[in-house]
């Protein structure tokens, strides 16, 4: 005996496709609005890493001075060099002037500048200010800089090449040549 199974109903069968379609269409939607985030997500991303590469706060181990080798130590002086040349010097007045010109033959000052300069790079070459840090730059400049100052000072007049300046100024304005100024003198 033949056993007929009914086929289904092709209205029901539309149907199911057409509910099917639209579980696809709110998937992908839900798909593209996932990509799209991750999208704004990685580019913030890469744009907050190339934003700290180009302006940021970049760490430096400290210079160890007392054994750095001829390259490395040339390596570490340019650096803080370039930071008295660029910033310290254009930048703090009668403070900076305070440094002798030969400050880089004082571990002293090299010590005492590379904190200066790490500690200002920290505070000045982050992309946001906090209270907080707004706070430490006041600090920087009105207790920890003139402190610093003072003791570049002390150490970059009171030494041999002070010395050996002042020596080569007092043989000059001696010169007959001059007529004895006493005003040249005058240091
Ligand atoms: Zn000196």
């Amino acid at each position: 005996m033949a056993v007929t199974i009914p086929g289904p109903d092709p209205g029901d069968l539309i149907t199911g496709i057409m509910l099917q379609i639209a579980q696809h269409a709110e998937r992908l939607a839900l798909l593209d609005q996932h990509v799209a985030d991750l999208t704004a997500r990685l580019t913030a991303l890469i744009g907050a890493r190339n934003s700290d590469r180009d302006e940021g706060y970049r760490p430096v181990p400290a210079p160890q001075w007392w054994k750095l080798g001829e390259p490395e130590r040339e390596e570490a002086l340019a650096r803080l060099r370039a930071w008295v040349d660029q910033i310290y010097r254009p930048s703090y007045g009668h403070l900076a002037a305070a440094l002798g010109p030969c400050w880089e033959q004082h571990p002293l000052c090299l010590f005492g500048l590379d904190w200066l300069m790490e500690l200002w790079s920290v505070l000045y070459l982050t992309p946001e200010r906090q209270p907080h840090a707004l706070a430490s730059q006041a600090e920087w400049q009105t207790r920890l800089l003139p402190a610093l100052a003072e003791q570049l000072y002390l150490e970059t007049t009171r030494c041999q090449h002070a010395q050996r300046t002042q020596d080569r100024r007092l043989s000059h304005s001696a010169d007959p040549r001059d007529g004895g100024n006493p005003a040249h003198r005058r240091l």
